[in-house]
């Protein structure tokens, strides 16, 4: 007969495998859920481009065949000057991309940031502005330290409820505090009247936030963590 304590033993041991195997599958289905949005985003961009070549293509060659037909243009000086602003586009990075988006950070003298009581607000906010979503910049990318979401790149990584994929959900706190990007170093809710209705009395703008942070609202619509922070959308982050 097995002893009480040998029983004991196994039972936590059966727990602990459990608890391991349980945040194994939650670490799976986020990595299943980032796949499928990466999936989706190439098929989007690839569709949108195809229809558009497909469409400008049929234009185009209705274009020149009827110039040609009426004597309007010359085939060898049209080319010639088809070159040219192909050259010129390239040169002005005017061309067409697959729309990558990346912070660029302005140079100019950084403001101060107000100082907000986090501590005592979070049983309130519950942390929503970890929810305002943000691209990040080409250091922050290429540190590593901070995940992108791969169905929208290079924008945070945000779970299927809307938080940003980093803020520990339990204790309402980020998990990358010292490696945060710089965006999130420079909010502040303090003068953001989408979070607080009146930030003095500690009410929320309860209207503004389910009307754009919940996981249905989130899906359609794009909010910025700072709505002015440029964000530029290349082909290739170098
Ligand atoms: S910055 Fe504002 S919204 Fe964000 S956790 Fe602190 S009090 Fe809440
Ligand atoms: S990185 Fe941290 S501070 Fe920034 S949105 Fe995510 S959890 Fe919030």
């Amino acid at each position: 007969m097995p002893k009480l304590k040998d029983i004991k033993k196994n039972l936590i041991k059966d727990s602990m495998d459990n608890q391991s195997e349980n945040s194994e599958n939650q670490k799976l289905k986020e990595l299943e859920r980032q796949l499928e949005r990466s999936g989706f985003f190439s098929h989007t961009t690839l569709s949108r481009q195809a229809e558009r070549i497909n469409e400008i293509e049929s234009f185009l060659y209705g274009l020149i065949d009827t110039l040609n037909t009426k004597g309007l243009i010359e085939i060898p000086s049209f080319e010639q000057t088809v070159k040219i602003v192909r050259d010129e586009t390239l040169r002005k990075k005017e061309h067409f991309h697959v729309g990558i988006g990346i912070r660029v950070d302005k140079q100019q003298e950084e403001k101060k940031v107000k100082v907000v009581n986090c501590g005592e607000r979070i049983p309130i906010c519950k942390a929503i502005c970890c929810k305002l979503n943000f691209a990040l910049s080409v250091p922050e990318i290429e540190d590593g330290k901070v995940k992108w979401d791969l169905g929208h790149p290079y924008f945070i990584r945000q779970k299927k409820n809307g938080y940003c994929s980093h803020l520990d959900t339990e204790k309402k706190c980020c998990s990358v505090y010292s490696d945060r990007p710089g965006i999130c170093k420079k909010y502040s809710c303090a003068d953001d009247d989408r979070i607080w209705k009146d930030f003095k009395k500690m009410e929320l703008n309860t209207e503004w936030i389910e009307e754009n942070l919940t996981e249905q609202k989130m899906k359609l619509r794009e909010v910025y963590l700072i709505p002015e922070e440029k964000i530029e959308y290349k082909s290739k982050i170098k």
